[in-house]
């Protein structure tokens, strides 16, 4: 099989409210969708959601990236994924953004090729999957009104974006448990926030509200400050913005730094090594979320996917699309009350819907 032609989008979908995180606002999700079509007539899909201040990408880098990774693919085979990953990580050793949209798509086309849903190829089950709905740094008050509402369409577990302003996390936090209650999970993300010791206060004091875990609460590169913060919470913590590669997960174990990881497409360059980082978290006895950045359907579909594909996935955060005002991906992952259901369709089972193709500006 021989990769013939390869598409490039500009994928903008504008959001219902401003995302806003420790390191980053998000005002609409500006993607970059690929399309990689082949000789025997099947297309794959990828999609890439970069986030600036976590991966060091934005959409017109990608962009430009992409055309120098399809000059770099075009002609080869795309069955032959660990090659063509070695292949884009030789000639990009960074941009994992961008090269996970390729990897998805070259996933899709044998998963497709082998009559298969993605997960079944990947040698995962059909099991439940539950993900959580992540509520943004904001107000007080309409974060709480938010809880309510989320718990009253099901969901049984909350994320909560803390890290810019320690008393108003802790009011923000203290009003969405007492609007749900003991009924739901929460668990915080500091995106790297806090300093180490800002980090043992804030936690100490946040655990009287029953917090499953804290992500990131140091610097990406405090790995250090990680493992201090880790021996004196009394809450979990979870490495995100530390763990993009394999290298980095053993590294995390090799420290016994974190118990654990958050795994996420856009940072590992794709499925290939986000399973890998797996296989490394489940030897080392660490549990893993799958998380996200602000993909469509069609790459949280990717990410559901990986999810259901290794029992080191313990924990989901595929809720990026929620708050998406407009949904231009034709089958694909469905969330009903918080629990996925994946598609069982050949492949990523997820496409563009042809009109956004046509409005999308294709580079
Ligand atoms: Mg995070």
């Amino acid at each position: 099989m021989k990769i013939t032609r390869i598409r490039i989008f500009k994928m903008d979908i504008p959001r219902k409210d401003v995302f806003t995180i420790a390191t980053m606002t998000l005002e609409k999700a500006e993607n970059v969708l690929i399309g990689v079509e082949t000789d025997e007539g099947l297309t794959g899909w990828g999609e890439a959601s970069p986030f600036h201040a976590l991966v060091g990408e934005t959409q017109r880098i990608d962009l430009a990236a992409a055309q120098e990774l399809r000059e770099l693919l075009l002609g080869k085979n795309p069955l032959e994924i660990s090659r063509r990953v070695q292949e884009m990580e030789a000639f990009l050793p960074h941009n994992p953004t961008i090269k996970s949209a390729f990897d998805m798509a070259l996933y899709d086309i044998a998963a497709q090729a082998a009559g298969m849903p993605l997960y079944q190829f990947l040698g995962g089950s059909h099991r439940p999957l539950e993900t959580d709905f992540t509520i943004s740094i904001g107000g007080v008050e309409e974060a709480a009104e938010k809880a309510q509402k989320v718990m009253e369409q099901g969901f049984g577990a909350i994320k909560i974006k803390v890290g810019i302003s320690d008393e108003a996390d802790y009011r923000r936090v203290e009003a969405i448990r007492t609007a749900v209650g003991d009924a739901l999970r929460i668990r915080i993300d500091a995106n790297q926030g806090w300093d180490r010791m800002q980090a043992v206060a804030n936690l100490n004091r946040l655990a009287p509200f029953h917090i499953e875990f804290c992500e990131q609460p140091c610097s990406a590169h405090d790995l250090p400050g990680m493992t201090f913060v880790s021996r004196r919470s009394p809450i979990p913590i979870m490495a995100d913005e530390s763990v993009f590669s394999p290298m980095d997960a053993l590294q995390l174990i090799w420290e016994d730094a974190v118990p654990y990881f958050n795994i996420k497409l856009s940072k590992s360059g794709g499925i290939y090594r986000a399973l890998q980082i797996a296989h490394i978290a489940w030897a080392g006895s660490r549990k893993c979320m799958i998380g996200c950045m602000s993909e469509s359907r069609l790459g949280l579909t990717a990410h559901a996917h990986v999810g259901a594909a290794s029992p080191a996935f313990q924990f989901f955060d595929l809720d990026s699309f929620f708050e998406h005002a407009e949904d231009p991906i034709i089958g694909g992952v469905q969330v009903e009350k918080g629990h996925i259901l994946l598609p069982q369709t050949p492949g990523l089972g997820a496409r563009p819907d042809e009109a956004f193709l046509n409005k999308w500006e294709e580079v």
